[in-house]
């Protein structure tokens, strides 16, 4: 409950930005509000610049609080009431479906919307829409290793122990995440390890995170799924194999090793540039360590051999027998706010609440009851993000899109095509506090609340169940994104009951659609988690718990096995030629998040990093013609992005690194590959072949 003293609101609450969900208190008296850290097992008092500055979102001068409505491509928007907006969406709606089918209006989501949310994006585009076109941002985030976590212990949470486990590791293999900036938190967990000499970065950067490692493993992008082979055979050529936990609780090794027995060290050295003698050392540190962890970042996860990766190092880390065994683990570190939650509840193409398979006829007949509807009515499987916005406006594509608590313009692959879809539609409605570069180019842009102003909860990187509340009044006309759906649903003929605008009757839907599923939340309440319970799901029933640490006795498969893999090494999908020299590689900064609609609003953030840049060797500088400071144009098959040069002597001779949160011709997205993975349709976001030359007038 909040506290209340005569002037002054104190709330308890979590930070907007990442899945690590930082504690924190907001003040607010008269029309100010302060963060202050909290303690909280993810942070333990610790806050990183985002989270110290995020109230400036809250009052940030761009702020949306009136409808805006353009009823041509040629005329400006002009705000209206919400009546008009939602009467002309839902008209639009209407004749777009009657003219061109269910199909023909699509959704997209976003990572950082709460669980209540997700859950009703979900259900209106099944229920009210009828539309199988319903995806969201975490496919470019999560995907692959929620896909690897699935095909080898047949479940995914993001990390399957409490973050504070860490705190007693030896040894600790980070594969492609730079927590020193993405989370900083988060560092202290492996300070243990740090100071034991047992961390291990392996990233083509020399980033802060690398910098405290004892041994960094720095390959060639898009070579990671044969450094984890190398790194396989070493474990098996050189004696580490933990045999018993293999046949106790594993299937498929002797499959996976008819692959690996080909990838031994010296090999893998030539294909990654890492040495042999640094992927057998890397190995010795893991196998000699009495609590080792194995964990994935995005740096592995965003290829379109994603899925094949993470479950590559998934398979190192059962070689060594860590899964499962009290003290050690694998796990992977989910990057948007509400990343875990957000792929749960159903607003991802072929998934139901409770992270039911949408194709799977005993989810759809549980899911349908709670909804109250003919399961034979429910869609079925839908396209995946990219598939989704490179189809729209196209002949057989989506011709309407509302996009919720998501800036594809920028954080899509290929973005300058991304725009030209949108661009191409009949219809395009967002819903966000600002206006992002995505609803620069919207017909109707709904003004919603954001995470202070609003009750919800989310889930963050452990499978933890959090409780934020409101903590200050919303600026007069914004409404909450509930309200946004039901407004809609309720235009379309919907019983209003049925989509509520109370977040917590959301919630308690959610728990009976969820129950029984493997993302079970029937058991968690908001009165448990305003007690302060600690929940992680599954938490089958009110006096339940919760479930900190899977797999201490079996993994999630019939058998209770987990399945080895059998991955082979493809390399990037496009790799370099005469044209293209170059690999390029995306990824974060300390002070952005994301699409950086929010943070590029804060003063603070905005200043110390104002711009994109691109890292790049002194050499491969003085090659292209530039110096440190000049404006570059990196230029792939797909388009060009403008980055000021930052000559970095550790950066390796065939690669640059662009950071992501930038708008216009700054955006990395302008030149980066769509190549989906098969399994996970993760894009390739982490590497693509491209040249660097000066900007004009440089
Ligand atoms: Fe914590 Fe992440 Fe927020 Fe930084 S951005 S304060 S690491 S939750």
């Amino acid at each position: 409950e909040p506290l209340t003293t005569s002037a002054l609101t104190i709330t308890k609450t979590h930070c907007p930005y990442c899945a690590l969900q930082c504690g924190m208190n907001l003040s607010s008296e008269g029309g100010s509000v302060v963060v202050q850290p909290r303690d909280f097992p993810t942070n333990r008092g610790g806050l990183c610049q985002k989270g110290w500055t995020s109230a400036a979102v809250l009052t940030t001068p761009g702020r949306l609080t009136q409808p805006l409505l353009r009823r041509s491509r040629e005329a400006p928007p002009h705000p209206v009431s919400w009546d008009e907006a939602l009467d002309y969406v839902t008209e639009r709606i209407r004749d777009i479906q009657r003219q061109r089918g269910l199909d023909a209006v699509a959704l997209f989501g976003g990572g950082g919307l709460t669980n209540e949310k997700t859950y009703a994006l979900g259900k209106f585009a099944r229920v009210a829409l009828r539309t199988s076109q319903v995806d969201y941002n975490g496919r470019f985030c999560m995907s692959s290793a929620a896909a690897a976590g699935i095909r080898v212990f047949g479940i995914d949470r993001g990390l399957p122990f409490p973050v504070t486990d860490l705190d007693d590791a030896d040894a600790v293999l980070l594969v492609g995440g730079n927590v020193a900036e993405t989370m900083p938190p988060f560092s202290q967990h492996l300070r243990r390890a740090v100071d034991l000499g047992g961390l291990v970065v392996i990233d083509p950067r020399r980033t802060a995170t690398a910098e405290q490692a004892a041994l960094h493993l720095q390959p060639a992008p898009g070579t990671d799924l044969a450094l984890a082979l190398g790194m396989l055979h070493a474990v098996v050529a050189d004696g580490h194999l933990d045999h018993d936990y293999i046949s106790a609780r594993t299937n498929g090794f002797e499959e996976m090793w008819r692959i690996a027995a080909q990838w031994w060290p010296e090999r893998v050295e030539r294909v990654t540039g890492v040495s042999a003698a640094d992927q057998r050392a890397a190995v010795r540190l893991l196998a000699r360590a009495h609590n080792a962890y194995v964990l994935t970042a995005r740096g592995a996860e965003q290829h379109a051999s994603g899925a094949d990766t993470a479950s590559a190092w998934i398979n190192l880390a059962l070689a060594l027998g860590l899964p499962g065994r009290p003290g050690s683990g694998y796990g992977c570190l989910t990057g948007q706010g509400n990343g875990q939650g957000g792929r749960e509840h159903g607003q991802k193409a072929d998934q139901l609440p409770g992270y039911r398979k949408i194709d799977d006829p005993a989810a759809r007949e549980h899911v349908a009851a709670v909804w109250g509807v003919d399961p034979a009515e429910l869609p079925g499987p839908g396209r995946s993000a990219y598939e989704l916005l490179d189809a729209l406006g196209g002949a057989d594509g989506p011709r309407a899109l509302l996009v919720f608590g998501s800036n594809p313009v920028v954080s899509a692959p290929r973005a300058a095509h991304v725009a030209e879809r949108l661009a191409a539609l009949d219809l395009l409605v967002v819903a966000d506090f600002v206006l992002s570069e995505t609803a620069e180019l919207a017909d109707v842009v709904l003004p919603v609340t954001q995470w202070a102003e609003e009750d919800g909860t989310l889930t963050n990187l452990e499978g933890r169940i959090l409780l934020r509340e409101r903590a200050i009044e919303p600026p007069q006309g914004v409404r909450s994104d509930l309200d946004v759906l039901h407004g809609l649903a309720t235009r379309l003929g919907q019983p209003a009951e049925r989509f509520p605008t109370d977040a917590e009757t959301v919630f308690e839907e959610l728990r009976r659609a969820s129950a029984g599923g493997v993302a079970d939340y029937s058991g968690v309440s908001w009165e448990r988690l305003r007690d302060g319970e600690q929940l992680h799901w599954p938490v089958p029933a009110v006096d339940h718990p919760g479930t900190p640490r899977l797999f201490l006795d079996r993994f999630a498969h019939p058998d209770g096995r987990a399945r080895f893999a059998a991955v082979n090494h493809r390399g990037p999908a496009e790799p370099p030629d005469a044209d293209f020299p170059l690999l390029a590689t995306t990824g974060r900064v300390l002070q952005h998040y994301q699409s950086g609609a929010q943070t590029r609003r804060v003063a603070e953030l905005a200043k110390a990093v104002p711009e994109s840049y691109v890292e790049v060797h002194p050499d491969t500088a003085a090659r292209a013609g530039l110096a440190e400071g000049q404006l570059s144009r990196v230029v792939s098959r797909r388009g060009t992005a403008v980055a000021r040069v930052r000559v970095v002597p550790s950066m390796r001779l065939d690669t640059v690194f662009l950071p992501f949160h930038f708008a216009g011709d700054q955006r990395a997205n302008l030149v980066t590959n769509p190549a989906l993975d098969p399994i996970s349709r993760m894009p390739e976001f982490k590497v693509c072949a491209v040249r660097l030359e000066p900007a004009p007038g440089e």
